[in-house]
């Protein structure tokens, strides 16, 4: 199997749970890293510069973009996302799986860059289930819950684009199934062309030997 570790952009709803799972995730297997993304939006009570985010300025984020500093980045609601280039390049030498919890417009860059990526979309069972989760999380105005479900709307017209979709109904279920895509994705021959090209060799070797 390939040293380099698979990169997974894992996408949903705001609010069909992605955090969580992906917490999970990380904590039950090892073989995964999880890259925290450079944003300008303000933290949610709680959440940590370097843990969640790396909050940041708009100037700051846009000189970042300019000298390379980001694999991909996209607008949000009001605020800049982007995934900072030089974590993921170094857990993937290490052979991690490298997560991407990033929005649509990021996995699609990321698809395009990186053709071997392995592209999820998280949902909750329902709409309805969405508004509700949305609601009960309480840490955003109305207005924003309005702005967040409007998006979803319109996100929910690209997850064709995606490699495979995951329901986020049980969270040790999700878990399980996220960690067996990737498992089976790293086994596709198009993530295995390292291993391809040692057998052919050695196997080319062998026909000479016999000539
Ligand atoms: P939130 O404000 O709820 O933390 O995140 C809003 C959206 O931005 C989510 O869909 C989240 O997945 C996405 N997001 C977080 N980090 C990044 C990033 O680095 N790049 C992109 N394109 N989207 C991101």
């Amino acid at each position: 199997m390939e040293k380099n570790g698979l990169l997974i952009v894992i996408s949903g709803f705001s609010g069909a749970g992605k955090g969580t799972l992906v917490k999970a995730l990380l904590r039950k297997y090892d073989n995964y890293a999880l890259s925290i993304s450079m944003t300008t939006r303000a933290p949610r009570e709680g959440e940590r510069d370097g843990v969640e985010y790396f909050f940041t300025t708009k100037e700051r984020f846009e000189e970042t973009i300019q000298r390379g500093g980001l694999i991909e980045y996209a607008p949000y609601c009001g605020n800049y996302y982007g995934t900072p280039r030089d974590y993921v390049e170094e857990q993937m030498a290490l052979g991690k799986n490298v997560i991407l919890e990033i929005e649509i417009q990021g996995a699609l860059k990321i698809k395009k860059k990186f053709p071997e990526s392995l592209l999820i979309f998280v949902t909750p069972p329902s709409a309805g289930e969405l508004k509700r989760r949305l609601e009960g999380r309480g840490t955003e105005s109305a207005e924003m819950i309005a702005k967040r479900l409007a998006r979803a709307a319109e996100e929910s017209e690209g997850i064709e684009a995606y490699d495979y979709i995951v329901v986020n109904d049980d969270l040790d279920t999700c878990v399980e199934e996220l960690h067996r895509l990737a498992d089976a994705a790293l086994r596709a021959p198009v993530r295995s062309q390292k291993l391809i090209g040692e057998i052919r060799e050695e196997l080319q070797g062998f026909q000479k030997g016999a000539d």
